[in-house]
């Protein structure tokens, strides 16, 4: 029972200017892919062969003797998440239950704006910014390289932005929050924060 790659929610190009066809080839088509093909590879035969992708990670967090399933697990899972977090036409002020999160935890819009952006250029090295709900309050965490918030256990992730190069070297070359100004102001998918609020 193999892991495959999820379908995008959108065609390629559909995030363009924003994110190019080019960017969603190479990122979707061979890194999602290649994370995809590496896990099924490392669990085959195992105990960890039949779970679900939630239960591979959390069973292999923390155990440095299975790095290599867990950073792929882990990519796996972000990045489908990462393309739930986007839309064509998205971006701007939140919508529903989300928005008054945001009001109530974080001030305004505006603030929550600054702390999220300020997780994802400050982010060194590879890794993600997450708007997280947690302990009744909202959020913003970085986390490095492959890690996530479905490694613990009391956080629901709401939302995710990718920090890898890959996922903006094409596009904005070395200018990072160039590309986090386009995610806020145009691809954030609200529903989808809205849905995994629950
Ligand atoms: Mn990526």
């Amino acid at each position: 029972m193999a892991f495959e790659l999820p379908p995008l929610p959108y065609e390629k190009s559909a995030l363009e200017p924003h994110i190019s066809e080019n960017t969603l080839n190479f990122h979707y088509g061979k890194h999602h892919q290649g994370y995809v093909t590496k896990l099924n590879a490392a669990i085959e035969g195992t105990d960890l062969d039949g779970k679900s992708l939630e239960e591979v990670i959390t069973a292999v967090s923390g155990d440095s003797s299975k790095s290599g399933i867990f950073n792929n697990a882990a990519q796996v899972w972000n990045h489908t998440f990462y393309w739930h977090s986007m839309k064509p036409g998205g971006g701007g002020a939140p919508t529903g239950k989300v928005a008054e999160l945001i009001n109530r935890d974080f001030g305004s819009y505006e603030e929550f704006k600054k702390a999220f952006k300020d997780k994802g250029a400050t982010q060194f090295g590879s890794g993600w910014a997450w708007l997280v709900s947690a302990g009744g309050k909202l959020h913003v965490t970085n986390t490095l390289n492959a890690h996530t918030p479905v490694e613990d256990a009391d956080a629901t992730p709401l939302l995710t932005m990718d920090v890898w190069e890959h996922a903006y070297y094409l596009d904005y070359q070395n200018d990072r929050p160039g590309y986090i100004d386009h995610f806020l102001d145009n691809l954030v998918n609200w529903d989808f924060a809205n849905e995994n609020l629950g």
